[in-house]
């Protein structure tokens, strides 16, 4: 309130925020503005279509992605809009935010500076680049974890660095094949369904979509929990991505369906973790995309991957990183090991191992779980829940 009326602002504009407790702060805000009498308009700047807007003919929300896709597609995505033509700014903006000290002290994400170009240019060209090379072939490609076919534009949606709107024009307006514009501009629907279902199921974060799961009998390991985190469960698809993860603050779509497999399902660790631990390291962390993307991963959410399905890391290697450029590039210490003990290297002859320079337990390590017992185990569990819910959700 003192900058309003320091400066006799008349007028505020906001995106409006899906995320809970900025929801709630924006009511607060709108409340002491109109007894100030200051106009306060919003606008849906960060989402394709207001959620309010995309509704079952009977008025309630969808919760089956694809009806709610045909529905989205029936409303055009509107025009970016072009920035204003003067703008001038408050001049004390930058020292008061200095003054809030928010900064870390330690300087951790020094490294991810080196690999990232942060801030709206970083974002056009990120586009751009994609656009040129990335696009055309990404409909097969984006499963690729070594591959070129990712954006990588979702830090800075995350952060607002480029507005959904612009990424959506830009692709329709690109040379590339048809199949594989539809399904990026899919992809990107994905986004708005994860905002869409926190926004009518504000919970989310929180709360199982699926209320059977409410009793599921999670186990609270700490030792697993700390190899996953680390890149150290001896599987070495999964740990190339959690060490991505960790170095770059981004992982590939197919790893984190990955790596969320492994811990919900093969360690049975609650998803909550898993969704802390993204929060912690990914720079695109979002609160919509994030407890979604965990939820359909722990089959707990709205039109969720299956619980019985459990990715083998073994299949998933030989099938989307056959070559093993992708874990090569993130274990070092298995560059030498033949591609065809990369997915189980403790089948590996002791003398492969030797002239490999591993030495198992102690250069990478042994596997910290079957995947056999483990899954058949899962699968017990979940059978056990099944019968006693039913699925539940808005
Ligand atoms: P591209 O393939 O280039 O896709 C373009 C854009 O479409 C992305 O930037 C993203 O906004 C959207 N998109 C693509 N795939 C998905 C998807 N599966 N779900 C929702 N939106 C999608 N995404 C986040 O932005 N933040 C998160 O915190 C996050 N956590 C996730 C956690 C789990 C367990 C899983 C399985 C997925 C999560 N995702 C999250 C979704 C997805 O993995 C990322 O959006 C995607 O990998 C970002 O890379 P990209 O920009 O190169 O994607």
């Amino acid at each position: 309130m003192r900058l309003v009326e320091e400066h006799k602002i008349d007028a505020v504009f906001l995106n409006t925020s899906i995320i809970p407790w900025y929801r709630k702060f924006d009511r607060g805000l709108r409340a002491v503005l109109d007894k100030k009498g200051v106009v306060f308009a919003t606008f849906d700047g960060c989402y394709l279509r207001s959620p309010r807007d995309v509704l079952k003919d009977d008025g309630t929300p969808f919760s089956v992605f694809t009806p709610f896709k045909k529905k989205s597609y029936r409303t055009p995505v509107r025009a970016c809009y072009e920035k204003p033509s003067s703008q001038s700014w408050i001049a004390t903006r930058k020292k008061e935010l200095e003054d809030l000290d928010l900064y870390p002290k330690e300087d951790w994400a020094d490294r991810l500076s080196k690999l990232w170009e942060f801030g709206e240019k970083g974002a056009q060209k990120a586009l751009k680049k994609f656009l040129e090379s990335g696009l055309n072939g990404y409909k097969k490609g984006r499963d690729f974890p070594a591959e070129k076919y990712t954006s990588r534009l979702s830090p800075y949606l995350a952060h607002g660095e480029i507005s959904p709107h612009r990424i959506w024009h830009a692709a329709i307006r690109a040379s590339a094949p048809e199949k594989d514009r539809e399904h990026f501009l899919s992809e990107l629907t994905w986004r708005e369904f994860s905002y869409y279902l926190l926004y009518h199921f504000p919970a989310l974060p929180e709360k199982n979509f699926q209320k059977k799961f409410d009793c599921f009998p999670w186990i609270s390991h700490s030792k697993e929990l700390t190899a996953w985190q680390e890149g150290k469960t001896g599987y070495p698809i999964v740990d190339a991505g959690m060490r991505q993860l960790w170095q770059t603050g981004y992982m590939h779509n197919r790893l984190r369906m990955m790596v969320g497999s492994f811990l919900v399902k093969n360690l049975r660790i609650h998803w909550h973790r898993g969704r802390d631990w993204f929060w912690d390291c990914l720079l695109d962390a979002d609160i919509a995309n994030n407890s979604a993307g965990w939820q359909w991963i722990a089959g707990s959410g709205a039109d969720a991957a299956p619980y019985f399905r459990i990715f083998s890391p073994k299949r998933q290697l030989e099938a989307f990183d056959p070559a093993g450029l992708y874990v090569r590039r993130y274990l070092p210490e298995l560059g030498q090991l033949p591609t065809k003990y990369l997915a189980e290297p403790w089948l590996a002859p002791e003398q492969v191992l030797r002239e490999s320079g591993i030495e198992l337990g102690v250069d990478y390590p042994y596997p910290i779980v079957s995947i056999k017992e483990s899954r058949e185990a899962a699968l017990l569990a979940f059978q056990e829940i099944s019968k006693k819910g039913k699925v539940e959700g808005f």
